[in-house]
């Protein structure tokens, strides 16, 4: 099959993927033998070139905004009417993979493609938004494009240098845009009808249940904090064992404590240790020091909040008992972003519709869906990521899959078009 036939939704859906592919390839990487598209880099300029003439291809007049975000933009039946968003990245991770933050791009594109080939205007206008700047792979700074539209704070974007120490400001002025300007990237709120992001899982649950798509309900917020176990060092062939205070052993019941706890809770949360050092860190000396981290996700923040306490509570038994000290220190907190309940709802019908099992399931993983939640309305898809496999080259994505979701968005779309968003409804906010 010809794959750019425009012959209907299966080539729509393997188009995409295509795609994807087409932009993981040499001329639109930065590194050699593998893909990464670091904002503003000369593989993201040549990409921005192609996915703009794929945006104009499909019916689009595109503008690329003061942060950098490429704006693809398909009137409705009326000059100015609100738009809906459609959303996602083009930039990528060192030796990422081609799918990531592309593919939502993509399928936008697909959607306005096939409106516009039926002639079709909606009561909105279609935006498809191609963000230069969510992985934060370049500048110390993620999300820059939606966290410039959606008026957030810009952090320290003036001073910003990369790894090489050009600045923000130079990687932009280099291609003529104005960093000093960013901020001019933010939209009027009235303007925007709601946020749609299609991307892929990043993650083996639906492949593990053998679904192609699922709603998200939400983005899961993140607390992150150090912990210090503060023992005493000695010989390791010298002190006995009852009279030690190791911190390395405490740390360890710890780090299972903090396993066994995320078991106990695994509906409401996710808890991980992902790193532990131990001072002075030698064969022969009982550990005196131990630094871990700890990180907590939850998509309800009231849960979030409490977990502190309770691992923090464990701490204090297993200090206790071993006689050991501990302090919390460096503590950070990434609120849970909450899609919206009726287009999550109406995500879950078009699946239906579509012949779909209806699913909806919590992100993990944070999205430039989270600069728009709360702002406008906003939803995401997630599309089966087999094996789980994501920021990796082994990343993939199964075309009848692409073909599913890309049938659940212009489902999505036409209802939007018939019926709007609809009266708020609480009834649906915590479906899962
Ligand atoms: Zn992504």
């Amino acid at each position: 099959m010809n794959v750019f036939d425009e012959s209907g939704r299966a080539a729509s859906g393997a188009r995409a993927a295509a795609r994807c592919r087409i932009l993981g390839g040499e001329r639109y990487s930065d590194m050699s033998g593998g893909l990464f598209r670091p904002f503003l880099g000369t593989a993201h300029i040549a990409a921005m070139e192609l996915v703009s003439a794929w945006m104009r291809e499909a019916g689009m007049i595109v503008a690329r905004d003061p942060a950098g975000t490429l704006v693809g933009r398909y009137e409705g039946q009326r000059p100015d009417a609100p738009c809906l968003m459609i959303g996602s990245h083009i930039d990528s991770v060192h030796n990422g993979g081609f799918y990531d933050g592309v593919l939502g791009v993509m399928l936008g594109i697909e959607c306005v493609e096939h409106f516009a080939r039926r002639g079709e205007r909606l009561p909105f206008a279609i935006e498809v938004l191609a963000f230069g700047d969510e992985e934060g792979s370049r500048f110390p700074l993620s999300m820059l494009g939606s966290r410039a539209l959606s008026g957030k704070p810009l952090g320290t974007v003036d001073t910003m240098t990369d790894r090489h120490g050009i600045s923000l400001h130079d990687a932009m002025a280099a291609v003529g845009l104005d960093a000093a300007r960013i901020a001019e990237a933010r939209r009027d709120r009235s303007g925007i009808l709601a946020y749609l992001e299609a991307h892929i899982e990043q993650g083996p649950v639906l492949d593990h249940e053998g679904a192609a798509v699922a709603a998200v309900s939400g983005i899961a917020g993140i607390q992150r904090f150090h912990v210090q176990i503060g023992g005493i060092p000695g010989h390791a062939g010298t002190v006995p064992l009852a009279m030690r205070h190791d911190a390395l052993a405490a740390a360890s019941e710890i780090v299972l404590e903090i396993e066994a706890f995320a078991a106990r809770h695994a509906s409401s949360l996710i808890a991980t240790v992902g790193r532990i050092e131990a001072f002075p860190g030698a064969i022969n000396v009982i550990a005196g020091r131990v630094v871990l981290t700890v990180e907590i996700r939850s998509v309800d923040d009231a849960v979030l909040e409490g977990s502190v306490g309770q691992v923090e509570e464990r701490l204090a038994a297993v200090s206790a008992r071993r006689g050991v000290a501990y302090t919390i220190f460096d503590r950070q907190t990434f609120p849970a972003a909450r899609c919206d309940s009726r287009l999550v709802s109406m995500l879950a019908t078009a699946m239906e519709q579509a012949g779909l099992r209806r699913r909806v399931m919590v992100s993990g993983a944070g999205h430039d869906a989270m600069m728009m939640t709360g702002w406008v309305p906003s939803a995401m898809l997630f599309v089966r990521s087999p094996r789980g496999v994501s920021h990796h080259p082994d990343e993939t994505v199964e075309i009848p899959d692409v073909e599913a979701a890309f049938d659940v968005m212009t489902r999505f779309i036409s209802d939007l078009g018939r019926t709007g968003i609809g009266p708020e409804n609480e009834s649906h906010a915590r479906e899962q």
